[in-house]
């Protein structure tokens, strides 16, 4: 599947998705979001005006959202999108509600809504049944790894002897490992699973 056919899905048939960020303070927040509309500029979600999610949003460069369409835990395709996030004008607001009937009900006050576009990062989807996955970019460009990670985050040291097994245990799939592991900053959720996994003690909390 292309990012259009996966933005296709979200829009159209998942709607309700989970969208997590990282906040000022460094922590992992996550919450629901609508994934409403996909044009040239990228693929845009409804949140709870002013609520934690929105929150957090207006404060974070890069968000993850993922969906699951599924008839059953076997039948069906979940979405992973990963990339930059801004919060976006309420001016497509009057496309949003004739293109999706539901949010009439859902926000019957529509200014207690926030308008978020993610434009530019990568995807993939996969298949529940495990036999057929992908992967996608999409936008101007893909995000650009932090130099340094923010406060809460982790960092390798050079006591990393590249066994892999922070990579193994990341939930975000953000590490890679030649050498040394090199973990992904604007991916990261600061879970702590690769520094609890390490067998030397490589990876310390910023
Ligand atoms: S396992 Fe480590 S790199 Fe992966 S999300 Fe958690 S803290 Fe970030
Ligand atoms: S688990 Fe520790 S030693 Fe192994 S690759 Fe990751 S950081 Fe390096």
């Amino acid at each position: 599947m292309t990012a259009k056919e996966c933005f296709e899905l979200l829009v159209t048939q998942i709607h309700v998705t989970a969208l997590a960020a990282v906040n000022e303070d460094g922590l992992p927040v996550s919450g629901i979001a609508d994934a409403v509309y996909a044009d040239e500029a990228g693929l845009y979600f409804l949140t709870e005006k002013d609520g934690t999610l929105c929150k957090c949003l207006k404060s974070s460069a890069y968000a993850v959202c993922s969906g699951v369409k599924s008839e059953d835990p076997v039948n069906g395709t979940a979405v992973t999108v990963y990339g930059k996030i801004s919060e976006a004008g309420t001016e497509l607001l009057p496309q949003f509600f004739t293109a999706q009937k539901y949010l009439a009900e859902k926000y019957p006050a529509k200014k207690a809504v926030s308008v978020f576009c993610m434009t530019a990062g990568s995807g993939e989807w996969k298949a529940l049944s495990g036999k057929e996955s992908g992967s996608f970019t999409f936008g101007a460009a893909e995000p650009e790894p932090a130099a340094e990670p923010q406060a809460g985050g982790y960092l390798v040291t050079d006591a990393c002897i590249g066994c892999g097994a922070c990579a193994d245990a990341c939930p975000q799939g953000c590490i890679t490992v030649g050498d040394k592991a090199e973990i992904a900053q604007e991916e990261c959720l600061h879970c702590g699973c690769c520094a609890d996994t390490c067998p030397v003690g490589a990876i310390e909390q910023q």
